[in-house]
């Protein structure tokens, strides 16, 4: 873990009593609104339909993102304006901000939304990602296959999550096809990174600038969604040092406010006498509490909901100590259904998030394990 002093006044900073008001109504807004009730705050919803969040808030609107009189009530109704997810509209973000601060601010979003945006803004940082390739079109595409080879992964720039809106080409593959299989939009086509691990910093900064990080974490995913997350992640003391190094360069270039999460590849390269050294790639940036942080409601002194809050709220940030090592199991689809042998084993924390469907590939809960570190 690390953690910056920090200098923080009352003054700034909303009081308890106050109202949160969280853009989505996913199980990520209802674990927010979970930790701000803990600590006296109301919340809001905003989302443009019911989900996990409405159960446990005080209140919630039903509308588009595009309905500007319903936000700008919204706006009146509420303290301070967050967001549980990275895709909020400019617009949205900025008839808010009108009557009401939005933290992340307007150029988290904006550095996060576009995948070619936000891959020249690390490169600028000094920060390496996946070599990458501006594509706009099928002769864009051919382009970037010279340049990067095959295999290589065409992502669409914008709306891409849990390995949608992406394409492996291959040897033999036909490049107009594979271009419009994404819809024929705006594409970045990125060099397959030889990774052998994945790994996540998941960290906050104060409205002062405090930074705190929990300790990196190590995750493995099933069919591109999260399955388990592991902290601390096993790599080298220098490679967790620069992870958490990176976490605060971006987030400090950002003006930051609220908890980040940074998602990274680690290679491991070969020396000519054999030696192996890590080197850390970042994959994407989420502007928001992100799934392998679950892991800090049970096994962390601050969970990143309760952080996040008080970071958006202007409060001191809170420790980032793990209590031991730490296992986090998603519940995705008819896992959920083990939630009454998981209720019986010893030292399982069990998250359900009230959704009715067990769909295949739907997040219905999660499990965490924390195991005393000897
Ligand atoms: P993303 O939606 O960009 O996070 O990608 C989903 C998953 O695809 C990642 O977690 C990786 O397992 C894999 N992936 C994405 N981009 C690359 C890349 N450039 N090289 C290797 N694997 C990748």
């Amino acid at each position: 873990m690390v953690q910056t002093s920090q200098i923080s006044s009352p003054d700034q900073a909303i009081k308890p009593g106050a109202t949160i008001g969280i853009l989505g109504g996913g199980q990520l807004g209802r674990m927010l609104a979970l930790a701000a009730s803990r600590l006296g705050l109301r919340v809001h919803v905003f989302a443009p339909e019911s989900g996990p969040a409405f159960d446990v808030c005080t209140r919630h609107t039903i509308a588009a993102y595009e309905d500007e009189a319903a936000l700008t009530a919204f706006a009146q109704a509420v303290d301070v304006v967050t967001y549980e997810f990275e895709n909020v509209p400019a617009r949205t973000a900025s008839v808010l901000n009108a009557t009401r601060v939005v933290r992340p601010g307007a150029d988290a979003l904006a550095k996060t939304q576009d995948r070619l945006v936000e891959k020249t803004f690390l490169n600028n940082l000094g920060i390496p990602t996946a070599p990458f390739h501006q594509v706009d079109d099928a002769g864009g595409l051919a382009r970037g296959v010279a340049q990067l080879g095959r295999p290589s992964i065409l992502k669409t720039r914008r709306f891409g999550y849990d390995g949608k809106g992406q394409a492996l080409v291959r040897e033999g593959s036909d490049l107009a096809v594979i271009y419009r299989s994404l819809g024929a939009k705006p594409c970045i086509l990125e060099g397959v990174v030889p990774f052998v691990k994945e790994v996540s910093v998941i960290a906050a900064r104060g409205i002062n600038g405090a930074f705190a990080a929990w300790d990196v974490c190590e995750n493995t995913h099933d069919h591109h969604i999260l399955s388990v997350t592991r902290a601390p992640a096993a790599i080298s003391e220098q490679s967790a040092v620069e992870a958490m190094e990176m976490a605060k360069t971006i987030a400090d270039a950002l003006d930051y406010v609220g908890v980040i999460a940074v998602e990274m590849f680690l290679v491991e390269d070969k020396k000519a006498d054999g030696a192996k050294v890590e080197r850390l790639v970042v994959n994407e940036i989420a502007p928001r509490v992100h799934n392998s942080g679950h892991w800090t409601i049970d096994g962390a002194v601050t969970s990143q909901f309760e952080q996040h809050i008080r970071a958006i709220c202007g409060w001191p940030l809170g420790s980032t100590r793990r209590h031991g090592r730490i296992e986090m199991t998603n519940l995705i689809g008819a896992d959920v259904h083990q939630w009454h042998d998981l209720l019986g084993e010893p030292g399982a924390c069990l998250h359900l998030y009230g959704k009715h469907d067990a769909r295949p590939g739907r997040k219905m809960g999660h499990v965490t394990r924390v195991f005393p570190e000897t």
